[in-house]
């Protein structure tokens, strides 16, 4: 009988996916999920992944330094580059998730940070989530504009036009984080729109599409 390497971590893996998949968070093929196995090696979806699918025995295991595969049936993530970076600066937070969550998605379209006010989530994610100028998806333009924003009290960033990217301690932290996130992205929005524009013919059906998602699950 063949044995999976780091078969438990790689599971994980898929099965916070399918979660994340179910909630909206990762839709179609979009978003991916890293985890540190080690020190020289980490874990990450394959491309184009669907996430309802996947196997353990699919997840690439990549080296954290060269990004050369090592283990994994198919090829990794396009933005394998992105969540390293993350893993080697936070040794200390080993899971990395990059979504397309709705949400935050669209304060990264409007293009700025997103400021943290709950005392819960300062505690847990820093003062806000920052915002990394565009890069093409799984360009090192990408890369190197995350790293230049990296600061040891923020945990997550918006990606221009993009998504987000979260680093925590464990996969189901970083799933909790993202839904964090997401409440305080739509509470700033609904703020945004209360405040620069109450008379705008779409406030009321923002308000009616916002208002539910502030609420504490
Ligand atoms: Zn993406």
């Amino acid at each position: 009988m063949s044995t999976i390497r780091y078969l438990t971590q790689r599971q994980a893996i898929v099965d916070i996916c399918v979660q994340l998949a179910d909630t909206g968070y990762l839709a179609g093929t979009g978003g991916n999920v890293a985890l540190r196995l080690d020190e020289q090696h980490f874990a990450v979806t394959p491309s184009a992944a669907d996430y309802y699918t996947m196997t353990a025995a699919q997840i690439a295991v990549l080296r954290l330094d060269t990004l050369a595969q090592v283990d994994g049936e198919l090829p990794p993530s396009v933005e394998s580059a992105l969540h390293a970076t993350l893993l080697r600066a936070r040794p200390d937070r080993p899971a990395s998730v990059h979504t397309h969550q709705p949400v935050a998605s669209a304060v990264a379209l409007i293009g700025c940070a997103l400021p943290l006010r709950e005392a819960a989530d300062r505690a847990e994610l820093g003062p806000e989530v920052a915002i990394v100028p565009y890069g093409p998806s799984g360009t090192g333009l990408l890369v190197r504009a995350l790293r230049k924003r990296l600061r040891p009290e923020i945990h997550a960033y918006l990606l221009r036009n993009h998504g987000l990217v979260c680093n925590a301690a464990s996969l189901a932290d970083a799933a909790r984080l993202l839904g964090r996130i997401e409440r305080a992205a739509a509470g700033w929005l609904l703020e945004q729109g209360r405040t620069r524009a109450p008379d705008h013919p779409l406030h009321a059906f923002a308000d009616a599409a916002l208002a539910p998602l502030t609420a504490s699950t």
